[in-house]
């Protein structure tokens, strides 16, 4: 056995450096959560090669004097607590006093800061926790970090950093993040020497959500509100046109903190339950107050997770509000005549707004002089040289056209490519789709029925006779009620084979032993969010949308008639049960601007 050593400082250091900086973008959360707490209103990061080479955080904050800079350095040094007591009570980001040191063991860091009370300031160096080096130095209130050559002396680690591109994802996702959770700072971000995202800092989220993802989305956004004991919150949820591939574009801060729950995810999904197709999710950026009280929050400074004490409560919470914001919402997609980009997969960081700024801005800020005021505001007028920018249209956020009073005076044109029929309204066109149309019609009958126990059953003979896996007979045991009510009656009839003996009578003829094992297999794979009896009726009724009539089949107009008249009368005329809109509209102002009648 090899004999014992005491490790010295320096190994001590970077060993520990490890668990708190992993990556690069690990070492930009903590510097930008520093300038957070030091009360910064403008922050700038920039990156370069992923930050494994160059990361530059400058903040105008309350700076490092003179006698704490070396401090500042030293491991579980901090001047955010001072005893465990002050844990319960904090309110600032970091507290555990590992960062700096952490992050100087692994890396060549430089510091320049200056606090308000001293007239210089002073550049602090550091190399693998070694040569340190003070030097007084004019420069102006506030700090900038630079940090080069990430884990230039520990070959191990920088082994497992992922390419430059990679890193660099994750810190702009994580800038992302941290922007909209920070209204009220303004954001500047630099990669490899091009200005990728700036925000005003004027505490509008909606100018923050703007200036991240743009106009597009932010033309597309509902504001939204919780007010409640449990769970307060705020924020945008985008409407279902603006729904993504991916959960990558919902956005939850619980008390600042970004954080990734799955009961809010599922809340906000179930919520928007008949507005989006399925594999497709909401746009949302909500923050969110939670009484600290109610949650089990990870303290370790890279976990994004917490778990909630009474969960059924703030899922439940959560999904009616979500449901009524969009319900009391106009949802029909506006038809868009200007052929730029049809909103992309990714963000849109930066689009709209911003020109590329190559040149690099001295390591100094203040909020006046960012570039963030080059960036329009989506709550101003300004977009004169882009017509089709309507600001205006943020009042139709919170008003609903098209509600009950208003469905009797329209008029139905014609049709056009057996498909589509236009409608007039007011000073609005609407194109409504037959097929989605009518499978909304279809499904929101048969979903009432289901609910009233009205669902008339027709028994089948013979029987179908449908195999199961152990999976999907789990799921017809457990609801078997919910499929009775529905109208089908299945029966065990040995091994892992069952009968449907009876379907519901809307769907007879269109019922086959493929259709309901199909239906079964879905539900099986989506039990996860399934989260109630009724969200269970919601995807079975989804199986009336086999009796729509198909797009290509032309219908008289009397039928077409009929189809507007069923569809208004329905609480969510505007979307069929799979997410896909059964309208959209086209307003007589965008026409003449078209045509040039206006400007
Ligand atoms: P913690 O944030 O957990 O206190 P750190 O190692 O991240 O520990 O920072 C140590 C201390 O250095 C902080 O408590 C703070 O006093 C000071 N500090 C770090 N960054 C800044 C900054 N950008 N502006 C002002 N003070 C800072
Ligand atoms: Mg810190």
């Amino acid at each position: 056995m090899p004999q014992i050593k005491i490790l010295d400082e320096n190994t001590i250091n970077k060993i520990a450096a490890g668990e708190v900086v992993e990556k690069p973008m690990a070492v930009v959360k903590e510097l930008v959560e520093n300038s957070i707490d030091s009360g910064a209103s403008a922050i700038t990061i920039e990156i370069r090669d992923g930050g494994i080479s160059f990361i530059r955080v400058t903040d105008n904050g309350c700076g490092i004097s003179f006698e704490d800079i070396h401090n500042a350095f030293e491991r579980h040094a901090t001047s955010k607590i001072t005893g465990i007591n002050d844990l319960f009570e904090l309110d600032t980001l970091g507290f555990r006093g590992e960062a700096l040191a952490s992050i100087s063991a692994v890396a060549q860091v430089e510091c320049v800061t200056k606090t308000a009370k001293q007239t210089t300031g002073v550049c602090y160096t550091i190399n693998g926790g070694l040569n340190e080096s003070v030097k007084e130095i004019g420069c102006p209130n506030g700090t900038t970090f630079i940090v080069r050559n990430l884990f230039y002396n520990v070959p191990a680690r920088k082994k497992f950093l992922k390419t430059a591109t990679t890193e660099a994802g994750y810190i702009t996702d994580l800038v992302t993040k941290l922007a909209l959770s920070h209204p009220e700072i303004s954001f500047n971000y630099i990669l490899n020497g091009k200005y990728r995202l700036c925000t005003k800092g004027n505490g509008k989220l909606i100018d923050c959500i703007y200036s991240i993802y743009g106009r597009d989305i932010v033309s597309d956004i509902i504001e939204f509100t919780i007010d409640t004991d449990v769970i307060k919150g705020y924020g945008y949820i985008g409407k279902p046109v603006v729904s993504r591939g991916s959960r990558a574009f919902m956005n939850c801060f619980v008390n600042g903190r970004y954080v990734k729950n799955n009961v809010l995810f599922r809340a906000i999904e179930e919520g928007f339950a008949g507005y989006r197709m399925t594999q497709r999710f909401p746009f949302a950026v909500l923050l969110f107050d939670i009484n600290p009280s109610q949650m089990d929050v990870n303290v370790h400074p890279s976990k994004m997770e917490i778990r909630f004490t009474e969960a059924d409560k703030i899922y439940s919470l959560l999904c009616n509000s979500i449901k009524n914001a969009i319900r009391n919402a106009d949802t029909i997609p506006q038809v868009k005549l200007d052929d730029k980009k049809i909103i992309e997969d990714k963000p849109l960081i930066h689009g709209s707004g911003v020109k590329t700024i190559t040149k690099i801005p001295e390591p100094f800020e203040s909020k006046r002089s960012t570039y963030a005021d080059m960036i329009p505001s989506a709550t101003q007028n300004v977009f004169r040289e882009k017509p089709l920018y309507e600001p205006k249209q943020q009042s139709l956020f919170d008003q609903t056209t098209m509600q009950n009073e208003n469905k009797k005076n329209y008029r139905v044109v014609g049709c056009v490519f057996a498909t589509y029929w236009i409608v007039e309204y007011n000073d609005e066109m609407y194109i409504m789709d037959q097929h989605a149309a009518h499978e909304k019609i279809l499904y929101e009958k048969f979903k009432k029925s289901i609910e009233n126990h009205s669902v008339i059953s027709q028994p089948v003979s013979p029987p179908f006779v449908i195999t199961l896996t152990a999976d999907e007979e789990n799921i017809v045991n457990t609801y078997k009620e919910v499929f009775y009510n529905a109208g089908f009656e299945i029966e065990h009839f040995g091994g892992s084979e069952f009968t449907v003996s009876s379907v519901p009578s809307e769907l007879f003829g269109l019922c086959s032993e493929k259709s309901i094992t199909d239906t079964i297999l879905m539900l099986t794979e989506e039990k996860e969010l399934l989260s109630s009896d009724s969200s269970f009726a919601d995807k079975i009724a989804s199986l009336a949308c086999k009796a729509a009539v198909k797009g290509g089949r032309r219908i008289s107009e009397y039928e077409a008639y009929e189809l507007v008249n069923t569809l208004f009368t329905l609480d969510n005329p505007f979307n069929c049960p799979h997410g896909r809109p059964t309208m959209i509209k086209m307003t007589k102002n965008q026409l003449e601007k078209q045509f040039g009648r206006i400007v």
